[in-house]
């Protein structure tokens, strides 16, 4: 029985005869002298950190060193981790190698003590690029916060982040672009800094096409608009790709060697919309005309010396355009919605999702080029993740990008049984298919506390370092490692706090003039909705179990104690409780509904428990909004936070208020 729990999971750990005891203290030492002196510093500056004494001559010895035998059986960031009694050995295929190395033996020491067995462990990546999205549009995380993050990633051997600064890059040239809480040039100095002593690449994001509206809101850019929508540009006009390139420049400014560069490309579905553009699509369609643009926009990013990358929809959509696409483009393969190698419906952006009901109704060109890598050879079923294999046949590399937080999620928590089922999967195809790795992505806009996201984000960086890792095992390390809790079930019971939830959808929408993001509805139509719909029972329903499911998270969390992140199972506590809140919030609103409508007898002494019920919940509330200051405050800036307050308790405690006065009232008209 193999009891050593880390991530990501090891590929070969064989557990000796032995132990060895760190306790009295360690000596790191390179085998070489010309060794790898950052990953010694590493492992020295770690294991202090627990407390060890570490030293050069005394105490139990650990020898780093490069070697080329394991740089040709496992590659660059291959390494072996060998404890014997007598020493410890870190073998690396490069000093990257050496790196993962450390990070083991440094988790290794954290999670399971000073006296460990002896092993030898042999170790290697499945996928070369391990990353996650970083997503600043909206609920804007402090630098601090952002520093933290990189840190963590690194400890679980990522080594990519996706940057989407959106409107908080400090443009200078453009600097109307930048909002009021945008990342000084400071911060995204320190920021770059952090990421490369972590061996982090940074890719920007810029858009290059749609989803420009923090852009094109301002009346300077208004020319650049696509038949006057702020949501995209107009490829036909030769400035959208003079800005592009200026913002893009600025940049390039402040990072230092880029290696890749995303120019974003996803959800255009305003092509061809202005009389120029149309005109063009008559000749050379849709798919020409965004091929033409990203072939202008892929120039800018070569010359500055990077390789671009693109989201993969509306090459799917319309696959003539990748004839015209240069090879050097990679594209990211975002599927969000696969779960495992057999699905019941693929989707193509703008034409629809079909399953075996009405396949048939996808467009035939569109259907002979895909139905290859849809067919499955079980009946009323298709492959899972289509696009990757096609894409590599068309001779592009591949980046997949599965999500951590995206459409469906409430502002609670993320959905993770569709999430880490999609996570996991798309990193076994990504291997499959041999892709250059894998990005989870974490959309901002559906607001779920960055740390509830962490699971997802670990779960796409364990999987793309080993596909093959059990799913227990994963919780179960996951628990271990990242808050030194022995309990696989506290991710479940975490998990069943992000399914489908009435009225806890972010629905966002852009407000041009406040230049945020803010919910399409407000909160008392949103129920006055629920409560009319002809299956408020099932929903009601829902509210219960949900309860209930809060209540079983919080009875766990308060007996656990973690020893590391403590913050994060505080914002889970918080997400618990304020599910909990909203539950009892949306069962009593509905009894107050029912009383107004007459559809329930409203004697004195209901209206009565009722006021003291909404009471109750009003003071639940300004006890939550407090605690949500408290821990959220530390990880948002202060804008971000008063939008995500608003959000999630001011809109309610006005629409307590008015519902508590218009229960006083009719019991008045009662007397
Ligand atoms: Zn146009």
């Amino acid at each position: 029985m193999n009891h050593i729990l880390i991530l990501p999971k090891p590929k070969k750990l064989e557990l000796r005869k032995g132990k060895v005891d760190l306790s009295q203290g360690v000596s790191v030492r390179l085998k070489d002298e010309r060794g790898p002196r950052r990953p010694m510093m590493l492992l020295t500056r770690g294991l202090r950190e627990m407390g060890l004494r570490v030293t050069v001559e005394e105490g139990f010895p650990i020898t780093l060193s490069v070697e080329k035998e394991v740089n040709n059986r496992y590659g660059e960031e291959g390494y072996i981790l060998d404890i014997a009694k007598e020493e410890a050995r870190i073998i690396g295929g490069s000093e990257i190698g050496v790196l993962h190395g450390v990070r083991t033996f440094t988790l290794l020491v954290r999670t399971h003590g000073v006296e460990m067995p002896c092993m030898r462990i042999e170790d290697f990546p499945d996928l070369s690029l391990r990353g996650v999205h970083i997503d600043l549009k909206c609920q804007m995380r402090r630098s601090k916060y952002l520093l933290e993050l990189l840190s963590l990633l690194s400890e679980y051997k990522a080594n990519a982040v996706l940057l989407e600064y959106e409107d908080k890059f400090p443009y200078r040239r453009h600097s109307i672009i930048s909002a009021p809480d945008a990342l000084t040039r400071e911060e995204v100095r320190l920021f770059l800094e952090e990421a490369d002593a972590h061996y982090i690449e940074v890719i920007p994001l810029l858009q290059s096409l749609g989803h420009v509206e923090y852009i094109l809101r301002h009346e300077v850019y208004a020319k650049l608009r696509e038949a006057g929508s702020i949501y995209q540009f107009c490829p036909s006009n030769k400035d959208s790709i003079k800005l592009f390139s200026e913002l893009a420049e600025e940049i390039f400014e402040l990072h230092e060697n880029i290696k890749y560069f995303h120019v974003g490309g996803d959800e255009t579905h305003l092509l061809g919309a202005c009389d120029i553009c149309a005109e063009r699509v008559c000749r050379i369609g849709k798919g020409g005309l965004y091929a033409e643009h990203m072939m202008n926009i892929r120039d800018v990013i070569k010359n500055m010396g990077a390789r671009p990358m693109i989201w993969g929809d509306m090459l799917i959509t319309h696959p003539d355009a990748l004839r015209k696409l240069s090879k050097d483009f990679i594209i990211v393969d975002w599927d969000y919605w696969s779960t495992g190698e057999l699905v019941d419906r693929v989707l193509i952006y703008t034409v629809g999702a079909f399953d075996s009901s009405n396949i048939d109704k996808v467009p035939e060109d569109l259907r002979r080029v895909y139905e290859p890598y849809w067919k499955s050879s079980v009946p009323g079923k298709f492959r899972g993740f289509p696009y990757t294999k096609f894409f590599k046949d068309q001779g592009f590399s591949v980046v997949v990008a599965s999500s951590t937080r995206s459409y469906g999620d409430t502002y609670i928590a993320p959905n993770y049984t569709r999430h880490l089922p999609n996570i996991m999967g798309f990193s076994r195809e990504a291997k499959r298919q041999s892709a250059i790795g894998h990005i989870v992505t974490s959309w901002a806009i559906r607001r779920c506390p960055p740390e509830t996201t962490w699971i997802g984000l670990m779960c796409g960086i364990a999987y793309s370092w080993n596909v093959h890792t059990d799913e227990e095992y994963f919780k179960r390390a996951y628990a271990l490692c990242l808050h030194g809790l022995d309990n696989g079930r506290l991710i479940d019971l975490m998990m069943a706090l992000g399914a489908k939830m009435p009225t806890l959808e972010s629905r966002p929408r852009y407000n041009p003039a406040r230049g945020l993001w803010e919910r399409d509805i407000c909160l008392k139509e949103e129920l006055e909705q629920l409560f009319r719909s002809p299956e408020v029972k099932h929903h009601m329903n829902t509210v219960q179990r949900m309860r209930r499911a809060a209540h079983e998270l919080l009875e766990t969390l308060s007996s656990s104690r973690p020893r590391w992140n403590r913050r994060a199972i505080e914002v889970w506590r918080l997400e618990a409780m304020t599910m909990r809140h909203k539950c009892e919030f949306l069962l009593t609103m509905y009894k107050a509904w029912r009383i107004f409508r007459g559809e329930l007898s409203a004697s004195r002494a209901s209206i009565k428990s009722l006021i003291e019920e909404l009471s109750r919940l009003r003071k639940e509330l300004w006890m939550l909004r407090s605690e949500a200051t408290r821990i959220l405050g530390p990880v948002l800036t202060e804008r971000a936070l008063l939008e995500e307050l608003w959000m999630r308790y001011d809109e309610e405690a006005s629409l307590l208020n008015e519902t508590i006065d218009r229960l006083a009232r009719l019991l008045t008209s009662k007397d």
